[in-house]
C-alpha cells in the first residue's frame, strides 16, 4: 500500500515562497493498493489538490475515481468544479460521504456547483457521478475486492464474516474478504463530526489511518483508540503549535503536534504524518510544530526519530 499525498494545507490554499516545501493544496490523498480494481482511483477528500491528482489519473487513463469523503467543509471539496474528471462523462466518479442535517455527497455537489457561484450546474455533469450517503458511520464497513469493486457492509454481517469458520456472507466469502482493502470509518469531534477512514489491506496486513480536522480531546476515548490502534501509518491534523491553540485556536476544530503524538504513542501508531498545515504557517513553522511532535514523545519515553515522524507535503509518496 502507499499514499500520494496531493493536498496538505488545512483551510485554505496558499502559494508563496515560504511554502513551498510543504506545498498549499488543500486536502486529498491517493491511496495506492493491489487491491483496488485495475483502471480505480481511490482518493480521499477533494480539495484544491484533487485538481493535480485528477489531472495525473487522466494522463494515466483511469476510468473509475472513488472519492471518500471526511466531511463537507469549503477546504475539502472546493476542487470538485475545477477537477478534469468532473467534465469527463467516460469516467465513473463514486463519491462517498456521511450525511447530516440533510446534506451527503449529492446534495453538496449540487450546492456548490450552481449560480451564482459556479457556471456549470451540478446537474449538467451528474450522470457519470456516483454519489453514496453513509448514513450509518461506525455501523457499516467498506470492503473493495480487485475484482468485484467496493461495496459496503453492515458491521454486525462484516463481524459474522470474519467469524471462525465463515464461509461468507452477503455474497462475500471469506476468502474474497482475505483479498481486500477494508476501510473501517469512525466519527470523531470537528466540532461538527467528521470521518476518520481506517484502511486495511488485507493480503499484507498493512494499515493506514486518516484523522484530519480533529480537535484535541482531554482523554482519548477507547473506540477512538481501537480505531487507530497498530496503524503503520497515521496520517493527523495538527494545524497548531501548544501556544497558537492555547493562546486563541481552541475550539476552531483543530489539533496540535504534541496531542498528535500522545495518539501516536497511546495507539501504538509506527509511524506519524501531520497535515492540515496552517495556511499561514512558513515551511518552518511546520517544521517547528513536527519538533514539538517528537520533543513530546522523547519526554514520554517514546522513540521519535526523523523517518517516523513528520509533516506531509504535497506530491510526497508515502509506502507503508
Ligand atoms: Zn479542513
Ligand atoms: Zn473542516
Amino acid at each position: 500500500m502507499k499514499v500520494k499525498a496531493y493536498g496538505t494545507r488545512g483551510s485554505s490554499p496558499v502559494a508563496r515562497p515560504q511554502t513551498s516545501v510543504f506545498g498549499g493544496n488543500t486536502t486529498c490523498f491517493r491511496f495506492y493498493s493491489d487491491c483496488l480494481p485495475s483502471g480505480t482511483a481511490l482518493l480521499l477528500d477533494a480539495g484544491s489538490g484533487l485538481v493535480p491528482a485528477s489531472r495525473d489519473l487522466a494522463a494515466e487513463g483511469i476510468r473509475r475515481i472513488l472519492i471518500l469523503m471526511t466531511h463537507y467543509h469549503h477546504d475539502h471539496t472546493q476542487g470538485f468544479p475545477l477537477a478534469p474528471h468532473t467534465y469527463f462523462k467516460d469516467v465513473t466518479v463514486q463519491v462517498y460521504g456521511p450525511k447530516e442535517y440533510g446534506v451527503g455527497p449529492r446534495e453538496m455537489l449540487d450546492y456548490i456547483m450552481q449560480a451564482p457561484f459556479f457556471p456549470v450546474d451540478f446537474a449538467r455533469v451528474a450522470s457519470h457521478f456516483e454519489c453514496h450517503a453513509l448514513e450509518n458511520i461506525g455501523c457499516e464497513v467498506m470492503v473493495i475486492h480487485p475484482d468485484e469493486g467496493p461495496r459496503v457492509l453492515r458491521v454486525d454481517d462484516f463481524e459474522r464474516l470474519q467469524g471462525e469458520g465463515s464461509a461468507g456472507v452477503v455474497g462475500l466469502s471469506r476468502a474474497a474478504l482475505e483479498e481486500s482493502l477494508v476501510i473501517r470509518m469512525h466519527k470523531t469531534v470537528h466540532p461538527e463530526y467528521t470521518v476518520s477512514y481506517r484502511f486495511e489491506e488485507r493480503p499484507t496486513g498493512k494499515v493506514m489511518v486518516v484523522l484530519t480536522d480533529h480537535e484535541n480531546t482531554d482523554s482519548l476515548p477507547l473506540d477512538l483508540r481501537n480505531h487507530i490502534r497498530g496503524a503503520d501509518l497515521l496520517v493527523q491534523d495538527a494545524q497548531y503549535d501548544r501556544s497558537q491553540y492555547e493562546a486563541s485556536r481552541a475550539g476552531f476544530g483543530h489539533g496540535t503536534g504534541d496531542y498528535a503524538a500522545r495518539v501516536m504513542k497511546e495507539t501504538g501508531a509506527a509511524r506519524l504524518g501531520h497535515t492540515h498545515h496552517d495556511p499561514s504557517a512558513d515551511d518552518d513553522q511546520v517544521e517547528a510544530i513536527v519538533a514539538e511532535s517528537r520533543a513530546w514523545l522523547r519526554s514520554n519515553g517514546a522513540p521519535a526519530r526523523a523517518e517516523n515522524v513528520f509533516a506531509c507535503a504535497d506530491y510526497q509518496e508515502i509506502e507503508i
